[in-house]
């Protein structure tokens, strides 16, 4: 006998939500739908998603190295069989801490915007470990880089590209449950993609959401990010899977929305004032944001909406980290 949709796949009601602890490791969201995650959240520990069919399953992001995404696909095969079989890999952004990992897959299909796809060869894995390398003769850009990544380890991963790009949208289905891939950006990225499970009210946002953590514009325009949260919150979801932090709401996502709809007036008064970036992020009062980790990147979202108010050339990504590292230095001074 075959059961009904609804009764084999109940929508967590928020209550059940909320007592999903952040844990390492994966939590089961919905029947045959699962989130790992890995706490603090901050630079480079990303989330990821497993959706599973009888036998066959789609994964939703790889993480930063070879050894963390090890790890994560041991723990998949030993919580459910479907996962011997990962049949699709989707990568909602070129980030490598959402794409590094693929080399653990390459026999699988691997989907992403042609525009992800196209970011994704421009900071292959090699060339990050170059970058820390490098990182001694980079100044202060260069201690925070080693700081912030020296978990992480980017030596000898091959760099494996998606098999399959699209534009806009792609409806997929994992056995009988069907999985929308929503093309949002440019917003964090060039390509960012949102993954929808209509059935089963959780959306998969890659960096569209860092949950507690300071969002960061790579790319923008900032309108186009808030626009990405309003398409998010029409979704109509209850489970929202955050690129970083822990398991959310919508009302993550209609905070994100309100944090960049603040910066925006904020940065815009000092812009017009004559300050510079990072004299405007020092001097921004975040007031409900205030609060969320990595504060550093308010300078790296302030430079990004001078440049959507038309302020010239954005500047190297060394200079945006450099002025990070000085923030980050203060804030753990003070
Ligand atoms: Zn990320």
């Amino acid at each position: 006998m075959v059961a009904a949709p609804e009764a084999k796949r109940p929508i967590p009601a928020a209550t059940r939500l909320c007592a999903v602890p952040y844990t390492k490791g994966l939590h089961e969201i919905a029947d045959g739908v699962w989130a790992y995650l890995q706490p603090h959240g901050g630079w480079g520990w990303s989330n990821a998603g497993l959706v599973t069919g009888d036998s066959t399953a789609l994964l939703v992001d790889t993480l930063f190295d070879l050894r963390l995404t090890g790890d994560m696909l041991d723990a998949m095969r030993r919580v459910t069989p479907a996962a011997q079989q990962i049949d699709t890999v989707v990568n909602t952004h070129a980030n490598g801490d959402h794409c590094y990992g693929n080399a653990l897959l390459a026999g699988s299909d691997i989907i992403a915007s042609a525009r992800c796809a196209e970011e994704m060869k421009e900071l292959p894995a090699s060339a990050m470990a170059g970058v820390l390398r490098a990182a001694p003769t980079l100044g202060l850009a260069g201690e925070f880089l080693a700081r912030i990544f020296e978990p992480f380890s980017f030596d000898g991963i091959e760099t494996t590209l998606p098999t399959a790009t699209f534009d806009g949208r792609l409806d997929l289905m994992v056995a009988d449950r069907p999985v929308r891939l929503l093309e949002v950006g440019p917003a964090h990225t060039a390509g960012d993609v949102v993954v929808h499970l209509p059935d089963d009210g959780v959306v998969f946002t890659g960096d569209i959401l860092f949950h507690r953590g300071h969002p960061i514009v790579w790319a923008g325009p900032v309108a186009n990010w808030v626009g990405a949260c309003e398409r998010v919150l029409g979704l109509g979801a209850s489970v929202i899977v955050p690129g970083h932090g822990p398991l959310a709401t919508p009302s993550a996502v209609a905070d994100l929305k309100g944090y960049f709809e603040l910066l925006t007036t904020e940065a815009r008064l000092r812009h017009d004032a004559g300050m510079t970036p990072l004299e405007a992020a020092q001097d921004i009062d975040l007031g409900p944001y205030a609060g969320w980790s990595e504060p550093e990147r308010v300078v790296a979202n302030v430079r990004a909406l001078y440049r959507d108010f038309g302020d010239g050339s954005p500047a190297d990504v060394v200079t945006v980290m450099g002025e990070m590292a000085i923030l980050a230095d203060r804030q753990s001074a003070s």
